[in-house]
């Protein structure tokens, strides 16, 4: 009978299962760490490896692929270097990625998720629902594709695409542990940040598990009511507990916490709710992260005029709250992320 085998995603593979793998295949262990530091630069064919032995690569390409995603959109911001990408992985699951240019160097948005089931009021991520979660292979192979795709260098890495990455804690710990491993990309913890709409026993878990990864926590809120109809989450999790669950983790971890918050015209834009939001963040190590609302067809929010950002900002200022105002990069391309794929 013939033995219908569907091939696996080498990519998800540690040098530990690599070494399971050529052992079965009655090889020595170390082609295991070749073929992880391969794999780290983006090879895109077994053939590729060329210290690997024919035999050796012929078993592998019969078991195994190299789960690049195919680019199916790319768009390049005329004015500041960033590129987006439409991803497509073999069960045709899409998803996106950005590249950024920084003063400090490169940087590339990944996605965690295909599709997202948070729900939040402003969001193109969540339109249709949570298709599925990503594999720690899926959200390293976006930054290799990117990489091979620029033929840059990137250093920085943020789970801050689509979808809510403490919703697939397992895979994002284990990516977190691939990315980082030295054998492979090496990227440093502290080069990565993970961004989340606030599930809080998963902050505790984050700080134990990766003290030095940045995190940063959707906010947009001054309070518990408004948070709730901008982001479902918050029925889960109170505006108070989120706090205190961001403030113990500064504490345990002696890193300051990011807080996004997005400005929407006539919702959370005002001088008082500046001052409600300064209340909460003064006396502790926080970053607040102000950006402009990017419109999402469908949706009804618009973002606040600049004036208000302007006057938002200073009020958290003025209290000792350490702000910045994100720079738009590639405004010319579709710029909220989950809109590509929509379309
Ligand atoms: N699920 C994670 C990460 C993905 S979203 C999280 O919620 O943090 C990345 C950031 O973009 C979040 O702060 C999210 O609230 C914000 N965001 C989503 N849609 C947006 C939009 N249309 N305009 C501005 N920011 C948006």
């Amino acid at each position: 009978m013939e033995r219908i085998m569907q091939k696996t995603n080498i990519l998800n593979a540690n040098p530990d299962i690599l070494a399971g793998i050529v052992r079965s295949f009655g090889q020595k262990e170390f082609r295991a760490r070749q073929i992880f530091g391969w794999l780290s630069k983006g090879v895109e064919s077994f053939d590729d490896m060329s210290n690997i032995p024919a035999a050796l690569r012929a078993k592998l390409e019969e078991e195994y692929y190299i789960g690049l995603p195919k680019v199916i959109v790319e768009q390049q911001s005329k004015t500041d270097g960033t590129r987006k990408c439409l991803f497509e992985f073999a069960d045709g699951a899409r998803v996106e990625s950005v590249f950024m240019k920084y003063s400090y160097g490169n940087s590339i948005c990944i996605s965690s998720q295909v599709g997202c089931r948070m729900g939040c009021s402003f969001c193109a991520s969540t339109m249709s629902g949570l298709e599925r979660n990503l594999t720690a292979g899926e959200m390293l192979g976006q930054i290799l594709k990117m990489r091979n795709i620029t033929g840059e260098d990137i250093g920085h890495v943020v789970v801050m695409g689509m979808g809510e990455p403490f919703d697939n804690y397992d895979n994002l710990a284990e990516f977190i542990r691939l990315v980082n491993n030295p054998l492979g990309y090496g990227l440093g913890m502290r080069n990565i940040t993970v961004s989340t709409c606030g599930i809080v026993p998963m902050i505790e878990r984050f700080g134990r598990d990766f003290p030095q990864v940045n995190l940063a926590v959707s906010l947009h809120a001054s309070n518990e009511e408004r948070r709730k109809q901008l982001m479902p989450v918050a029925r889960a999790y109170g505006y108070d507990e989120l706090i205190s669950a961001c403030r113990s983790y500064a504490e345990k971890t002696g890193r300051r916490v990011t807080f996004e918050y997005s400005m929407i015209d006539g919702v959370n834009d005002s001088v008082q709710t500046a001052n409600e939001l300064a209340s909460h963040l003064k006396g502790w190590q926080t970053h607040v992260n102000l950006i402009p609302l990017n419109k999402v067809e469908g949706r009804s929010y618009n973002a606040a005029v600049n004036s208000n950002i302007m006057q938002f900002k200073k009020t958290l200022e003025n209290a000792g709250i350490a702000v910045t105002v994100r720079r738009t990069l590639g405004a010319d391309i579709d710029a909220a992320c989950g809109q590509l794929r929509n379309r």
